[in-house]
Order: C-alpha cells, then structure tokens, then sequence
C-alpha cells in the first residue's frame, strides 16, 4: 500500500483488507463503511462542515453538509476519520465532535486535535508519492490549468492541495 494513512487504519483493523481503496481518488466514503461508520448527508448551517457522533446502539456516524462541495465533503468525511482514529477516546467521552467555522474559543488540546484530524485528512486524501510526483508535473507545467487538474484528480480544493505541500515543506507559506 502506498497511502500511509490507509496503512495506519489497516493497523487498528488488521483483519479487513483495505488494499482494494489504495486507488485515486481515495474512496474515503468506502473507507469509513469498512470500519462500521456510516456517512450521510444533512442540512446544517453553512458555518458547519459536519460531525462525528456516536449512537446510544454504539454505531458512529458521519454527517456532512449536503449543500457543500463535493471536494469539501470528501474533506470533512477524511477529517472526521482522522478524529476516530486519532481522538477514539475523546469521541466516545464527548459523543460527539461538531466542525463549525464560526470563531469559538478552542482549548489548546482541540486546537491540536483540530490539526492532527487536518493532517490526516491531508494524508488519506493527498498520498505522498503520488502528490510529489504530481506536484512536480504541476510545478513545471506552462498550463494554468494544472492546479485545477491536480485537485481534480485528487478530489480535492485547490486549498487542500497548498495546505498538503505545506505541510511537506514544499512551500513556505499560504
Ligand atoms: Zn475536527
């Protein structure tokens, strides 16, 4: 496998196979139904992106705002992934973790979680070899288009995509 966030979830569930979802672009909606969490659709605010909660049966679920984009939604559904793999313990205290725009006063222990659900959003989404190699070809092309490519290809924003480079030290700032 070559998606080293797959990996990491193939490591809490050693007995399902995900060697199937190493594909572009990531079927992260699969990925989730796989380790039992479901994904639906909602009408939220706009300021809202979605939640992860727990039900009372002990199922999790994914809701994300059904008037976002596509590439937004495929975002938030990896972000709140990366909250169940990385906060399990967090969740299941709280029951739920709710992603709103709006400016609310985090601790610095949700700040960090807030990063740490980002960058394995960032991971699942954007896999390292395939986004240098592509991030190359983007950076050479004469097209101004091909950034538009790249995150097509990857299904995700154009913003996802600096966030990603960033967060590898190919650019310095935003
Ligand atoms: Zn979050």
């Amino acid at each position: 496998m070559q998606n080293e966030a797959l990996m990491e979830i193939s490591k809490k569930y050693p007995e399902i196979d995900f060697k199937d979802l190493d594909i572009m672009p990531v079927p992260v909606e699969v990925v989730c139904r796989k380790i039992g969490i479901d994904v639906e659709e909602r009408s939220f605010y706009e300021d809202v992106s979605g939640v992860i909660y727990k039900k009372n049966n002990g199922r999790y679920y994914i809701d994300i705002n059904r008037k976002h984009h596509l590439f937004r939604k495929r975002f938030t559904i990896a972000h709140e992934l990366g909250h169940f793999i990385k906060h399990k313990d967090v969740l299941d205290a709280e029951r739920e973790i709710l992603e709103r725009r709006v400016a609310r006063a985090y601790s610095a222990d949700e700040h960090m979680r807030e990063l740490e659900a980002n960058e394995f959003a960032g991971r699942l989404l954007m896999p390292k070899i395939l986004f240098l190699k592509r991030y190359n070809d983007y950076k050479d092309s004469k097209d101004k288009n091909a950034i538009y490519k790249f995150a097509v290809e990857f299904e995700v924003s154009t913003q996802a995509i600096a966030q990603r480079a960033y967060n590898l030290g190919l650019i310095n700032g935003r």
